[in-house]
C-alpha cells in the first residue's frame, strides 16, 4: 500500500481524573492519573493499534508527563518525529470529574502549555499521506493551534491527502455559535469526511434535527458524514445512500475518548477500502471498546480485538 499514512495534529496532554463521581474540582479530593490524552492523540493511538502507519504533529514539555506521552506513542507505534519537546514549558494537562447525571467537567491547561506550541506544518510532513485528521477541540484551544491546523489542511490538500474532521468543539471557548462556524469554515472547506455527534452536527450547520444537519453537511460539499450516536451506534450519510449501523453492547467504564476511537476505526476502514457498513462496524467496535477502560486512551482496541467484535475477517473486502 503506497498511500496509507494517517496523520493527526493537535493537543497532546495528560488527563488526571477524580477517583469519585460527584466530586467538584474546587476542593481537595483524590485524583488518579496521569493518563495519556488529547482528542487527536487518542485518535492516532487508535489508528496505530489497528496496525496502520500513524504519525502525530504536536508538542509536549521536557518533563515527566511528556515522557509518559512519548512512551505511549513509542509502545503503540505512533511516529513522533514531529512532536516537539519544548524546554521549560510544562506538558499540557486536563483535570476531569464525572457527575452521576453523566455530565463531565474539564479544566484544561492546553493553549498556555507546551501542547499549545505546535510545530509549523511543512510540505514534507504530508508527502504520501492518505488522511489528515483535525479535531474541533484543537480549533477551540487558541489562535496558534488553529492557524497550524489551517496550514496543515492546506498542505495536506496540496499533497492529495483527504481530511477528516471531528467537530468536538467547545462553543463556550469560542464565544458562541457564529464564531464556531467561522472557526470551522476553513476545515469544512477542505474536509471530505465529518464525524459529528447529533448536537455538534446541529451547531455546525445551524439546522435542527441531526439527520437534517448531516444532509446539510452533504449539501455543503462534504462527501461522507458519520453521525455518532453513543449506545445507538452510527448513521453514515453519502449523496447515494444512508446506512445505519447498530452499536455493540459493552460495559461502559469511561466514555471519554470513545468518539476519537470511533473516528480512527472509520478512517482506517475507509483507507483499507472497506464497504461503508463494514467501516461503520469497525468504527462502532472501536468506540464501544474505547469506553470499557478507565482513561481516555486505555480502551484503544488492538486490531484483532476490534475485528473480532465487529465480526470482520481480514479478507472480507478487497484491499
Ligand atoms: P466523546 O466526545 O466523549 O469521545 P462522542 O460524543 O464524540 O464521544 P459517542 O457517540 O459517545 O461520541 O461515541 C462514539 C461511538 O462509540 C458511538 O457512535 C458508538 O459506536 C460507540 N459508543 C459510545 N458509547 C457507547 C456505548 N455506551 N455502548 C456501545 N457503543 C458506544
Ligand atoms: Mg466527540
Amino acid at each position: 500500500m503506497a498511500r496509507d499514512r494517517i496523520i493527526s495534529i493537535g493537543e497532546l496532554i495528560v488527563e488526571i481524573m477524580r477517583k469519585r463521581v460527584d466530586s467538584p474540582l474546587d476542593r481537595p479530593d483524590d485524583f488518579v492519573g496521569p493518563f495519556p490524552s488529547g482528542a487527536p492523540a487518542i485518535f492516532i493511538d487508535q489508528v496505530a493499534r489497528l496496525g496502520h502507519p500513524a504519525e502525530f504533529i504536536g508538542a509536549c514539555g521536557d518533563d515527566d508527563f511528556g515522557q509518559c506521552l512519548l512512551r505511549r506513542f513509542e509502545q503503540d507505534g505512533v511516529a513522533a518525529d514531529h512532536v516537539a519537546r519544548i524546554e521549560e514549558v510544562a506538558t499540557g494537562c486536563a483535570f476531569v470529574t464525572y457527575f452521576s447525571d453523566g455530565s463531565r467537567r474539564f479544566l484544561f491547561h492546553i493553549g498556555n502549555s507546551a501542547a499549545g506550541q505546535l510545530p509549523e506544518p511543512t510540505p514534507e510532513m504530508f508527502a504520501d499521506a492518505a488522511w489528515l485528521h483535525i479535531c474541533g477541540s484543537t480549533l477551540s484551544a487558541g489562535e496558534q493551534m488553529r492557524q497550524a491546523c489551517y496550514e496543515a489542511c492546506e498542505l495536506a490538500v496540496a499533497a492529495d491527502a483527504r481530511i477528516s474532521f471531528d467537530p468536538n468543539l467547545r462553543p463556550e471557548l469560542l464565544g458562541g455559535e457564529e464564531a464556531l462556524r467561522r472557526v470551522c469554515a476553513p476545515v469544512l472547506e477542505a474536509a471530505s469526511l465529518v464525524l459529528p455527534s447529533a448536537d455538534e452536527a446541529e451547531l455546525l450547520t445551524g439546522t435542527s434535527g441531526a439527520e437534517a444537519a448531516c444532509e446539510a453537511l452533504l449539501d455543503g460539499g462534504i462527501e461522507l458524514v458519520a453521525l455518532k450516536r453513543g449506545s445507538a451506534g452510527c448513521i453514515i450519510f453519502t449523496a447515494a445512500e444512508t446506512v445505519a449501523v447498530p452499536a455493540y453492547e459493552v460495559e461502559v467504564v469511561d466514555p471519554t475518548g470513545a468518539g476519537d476511537c470511533f473516528d480512527a476505526g472509520f478512517v482506517v476502514g475507509l483507507s483499507e477500502g472497506r464497504r461503508l457498513e463494514e467501516t461503520g462496524r469497525l468504527a462502532n467496535a472501536c468506540g464501544a471498546l474505547g469506553a470499557t477502560a478507565k482513561g481516555p486512551m486505555e480502551g484503544c482496541a488492538f486490531r484483532r480485538d476490534a475485528f473480532e467484535l465487529a465480526a470482520i475477517t481480514e479478507k472480507e473486502s478487497e484491499r
